[in-house]
């Protein structure tokens, strides 16, 4: 990667660095974006060398290519650490029953719902998956995103999990995407195990003897997820799952209170994991027992809009009680099919009261602790990855302004380009 010709982007209105500690930012550390002016940015083979003045920069690089951003603002690639990508048919039929006021029981009764999604997914092959997932990650680049996490969860048996995994595998292997992969067989206990008691202990049974270890032997997961909810899994049932999969050497991840409070961010807390996802209800034991651990609190607005809920996440209280707060798009055909990452910093500064720099942080930075990889991505720093993404704006706050618009004109992962138009992908 050395040997090749050092880059420079010049003539940016603003450079939005996000520099700082490589770890998850807290508190007053979020209000920070490391906005500078008149700088550019040198780039070496996959890395960023060195922030700077033009000037600077041209006497260092002097063999380098220059990419002019054309009076735009550049940013860390967008961190999407929250979507369950991988999916077959969309189900856009139910928007309208859920406008017509029926609930979640009576569209599961109609045939929708998550288990639809499951039945979908299990008739189709690999790599139809394949293609479907790989069409809509184009789309996904395009708004800016450099790195996403892509969760299992449709399949529910040992197969169709790990078909699903492989999905991702070949994804992450043919797109410039930096793609993180998520085990999460304990999304929900699938129609044929919910007869009993005792069938439903075998799918629980299933997912930690079975799915765990054949997941851990093939690698195809960094880390393991469960959805823990009134309803879904339980606590006990989610620490269980949990702790086979650090077992296995997975990281954690945990959907927790995101429609009740069921004690799943004090869980998350005090099993380690390294993010909690979702917390629209979470309670105030909830809000301090994340605030007195490591783990990234990940809202996911643009789901709870999509339902047309008013009651969003507590961030501000969040974030005053020192929880590190990521956004995500929770991208998926159900509940949130989005993948605008613009658009959900919206929803954090005009739902959730984030300021500009706190959203932005929220989406970089905390995206990228999220899924441990703040070391990596998330910064426009010396010695991160070259993960960016140029915008057609002036100044950074018209991102969530020009709300639902997309702006982004072209994006790098690890020093190459990486949105679709580049790649002649459009
Ligand atoms: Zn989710």
């Amino acid at each position: 990667m050395s040997s090749s010709q050092p880059l420079l982007f010049v003539n940016a209105s603003q450079v939005v660095t996000c520099e700082g500690p490589a770890r998850a930012r807290r508190g007053a550390e979020m209000s920070d974006a490391g906005i500078r002016t008149n700088v550019g940015v040198a780039v070496v083979g996959d890395r960023i060398a060195a922030v700077a003045p033009v000037m600077e920069l041209r006497d260092v690089y002097r063999t380098a290519k220059e990419i002019d951003c054309r009076n735009g603002v550049l940013l860390p690639g967008f961190v999407d650490s929250h979507t369950h990508g991988v999916f077959g048919r969309p189900r856009f039929e139910e928007q309208e029953m859920r406008a017509a006021g029926l609930d979640y029981m009576e569209i599961a009764r109609r045939g929708g719902g998550i288990h639809s999604s499951v039945r979908d997914l299990r008739s189709k092959s690999e790599d139809v998956l394949f293609e479907l997932a790989y069409e809509r990650l184009l789309r996904l680049a395009t708004f800016g995103t450099t790195t996403v996490e892509l969760k299992s969860g449709y399949g529910l048996s040992v197969e169709d999990e790990l078909k699903t995994l492989r999905v991702i595998r070949r994804l992450s292997d043919v797109l410039p995407l930096r793609i993180v992969p998520t085990f999460l067989g304990a999304h929900e206990i699938p129609l044929e195990s919910r007869t009993s008691t005792e069938s439903r202990k075998a799918y629980v049974d299933l997912v930690i003897h079975e799915m765990i270890p054949a997941v851990a032997a093939e690698r195809l997961a960094r880390f393991a997820d469960v959805f823990c909810e009134t309803g879904v899994y339980t606590v006990d049932e989610s620490r269980a799952v949990l702790t086979a999969a650090r077992n296995a050497g997975m990281l954690l991840k945990l959907h927790a209170d995101e429609l009740t409070s069921s004690g799943g961010a004090e869980l998350a807390a005090s099993i380690g994991a390294t993010s909690a996802d979702h917390l629209a209800a979470v309670s105030d034991d909830g809000i301090k027992a994340l605030g007195s651990g490591s783990t990234v609190a990940t809202l996911l607005p643009g789901t709870m809009l999509f339902l047309g809920k008013t009651k969003h996440a507590p961030a501000r209280r969040l974030i005053e009680a020192g929880v590190p707060v990521a956004l995500a798009t929770d991208f998926n055909p159900g509940t949130s099919p989005t993948t605008n990452v613009s658009l959900v910093l919206t929803l954090g500064v005009s739902q959730l009261h984030l300021s500009v720099a706190e959203a932005l942080i929220a989406a970089t930075v905390n995206g990228a602790a999220a899924l441990g990889i703040a070391n990596e991505v998330g910064q426009i720093a010396a010695g991160f990855s070259a993960d960016m993404s140029l915008f057609d704006i002036r100044d950074v706050r018209e991102l969530p302004y020009w709300y639902g618009d997309n702006r982004c004109v072209v994006s790098y992962t690890r020093g190459k380009a990486c949105h679709p138009s580049d790649l002649g992908l459009t």
